[in-house]
């Protein structure tokens, strides 16, 4: 697909591929400063598909944080600039608007590649027969028109013929106010500074329909490209039933307001697919919520994630525990009752195996040695989870839990 320019590859995530014709159909929200805006349009005859598709792969490095591209849409920022591309079929139309500063640099840089894209529908054999036929269109600057979304405008071909034909005044169709033909052209082209760009200029390659083909690369050089920035993401461990649960429903719907993404495990994996995932997520994982209840000390499920993140290192700075009241981890004699009840599970199952025949042993020996891990380790975790300042659930829920987001945040600043 690489090849086709079909898909790309995003910069910043290795192996991670987007393929811009299954890219959702309606754009994200964003915000767009339309006041000052320069606008082009390209209208054609018979739209093909697939331009806005390879606009996209071309220019994919400048896509606004990796996020703002969708199936009909994309803008692309050099930080100082932004470029909204929108494909309209209705209107057999591609519209392009720039907000920002120094946004001719910007609009060329984008033309160029959709001029680029446009000649590559010319046949070898047969140029004049195969071409693409469309206008390119530029909006008036007249006072009626200027600032304006949708201005009068003006096919680009027509404002060359007129330069030729010295005529300097054209009249717009809106206001009926006479226009400067040269300042309509000058206010799109941009003319690279001849000191700072003596390769630079506009080319003398001649096309009618479409904007000269102006050398870009310099302007591509020095923009800078836009990283793919994960939002910050965070994990729940947690039993699947009742306080716990509800616990888990009220973090989620507290984290909703931040900037943090709840990794929740969804629960509907099999034992070992669920635990593979959550693993592999964990080992990614620098921040874990945990909810402790006393199913989830007696829970195997539950036990092996606590014991897989305590493995995975820095225990004490990556957990965020809640304890629930029913989690007796605060006197000795009932902790000593959670490292019980795993000796008796071994012990038990143990017992078991005796009667089954050796070579059905397999899964009975991982379980043992998983509640030997468990049982190993409970004290040393529920003696770490006792000296950490936790609050009670409750006053986590009244304050909405401000205290476990704030130490949350702070934990995922220091990354
Ligand atoms: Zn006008």
């Amino acid at each position: 697909m690489m090849r086709f320019k079909l898909c790309y590859e995003i910069p910043g995530r290795p192996h991670h591929y987007i393929a811009p014709q299954l890219l959702e159909p309606n754009s994200p929200d964003y915000d767009w400063d339309d006041s000052t805006n320069l606008i082009l349009r390209y209208r054609y005859e018979f739209m093909p598909k697939g331009i806005l598709t390879r606009l996209i792969v071309e220019l994919h490095e400048f896509i606004e944080a990796q996020q703002l591209v969708w199936k009909t849409g994309v803008v692309f920022t050099n930080t100082s600039a932004r470029a909204e591309v929108i494909e309209r079929y209705d209107k057999s139309e591609i519209r392009i608007r720039v907000s920002g500063h120094d946004q001719k640099r910007w609009l060329s840089a984008i033309t160029h590649e959709i001029e680029k894209i446009h000649r590559s529908f010319t046949s070898s054999d047969n140029p004049a027969e195969n071409r693409l036929r469309y206008q390119t269109l530029i909006p008036c600057n007249c006072n009626t028109c200027k600032g304006r979304q949708a201005p009068h405008d003006y096919a680009y071909n027509r404002l060359q013929k007129f330069l030729s034909d010295r005529q300097y005044q054209i009249q717009c169709q809106e206001s009926y106010a006479m226009v400067d033909v040269r300042q309509l052209l000058n206010d799109i082209l941009y003319v690279p500074d001849p000191l700072l760009h003596p390769e630079g200029g506009i080319r003398a390659e001649s096309d009618p329909q479409g904007l000269p083909l102006q050398d870009t690369s310099s302007i591509l050089k020095t923009a800078q490209t836009q990283l793919y920035q994960p939002s910050q993401e965070i994990f729940i461990s947690y039993a699947w039933s009742g306080d716990s649960e509800e616990m888990a429903n009220e973090i989620e719907k507290a984290l909703a307001t931040t900037d943090i993404t709840l990794i929740r495990d969804k629960r509907d994996l099999g034992f070992k697919g669920r635990i593979q995932a959550f693993m592999a997520q964990i080992g990614q994982g620098n921040a874990v919520i945990v909810v402790i209840s006393d199913k989830y000390l007696k829970s195997e499920n539950c036990m092996f994630e606590l014991v897989e993140i305590a493995a995975n290192g820095d225990f004490y700075d990556r957990i965020f525990p809640i304890v629930l009241p029913d989690a007796q981890i605060y006197k000795p004699v009932q902790r000593i009752r959670y490292i019980q009840h795993w000796e008796q599970e071994i012990a038990e199952l143990d017992e078991a195996m005796k009667s089954v025949g050796s070579a059905n042993l397999q899964g009975f020996r991982e379980s043992i040695d998983l509640y030997t891990r468990i049982r190993n380790t409970i004290a040393e975790l529920v003696d770490i989870l006792k000296d950490m300042n936790t609050l009670t659930p409750d006053l986590h829920s009244d304050s909405g839990f401000s205290e476990l987001i704030d130490a949350i945040q702070n934990r995922l600043k220091q990354d």
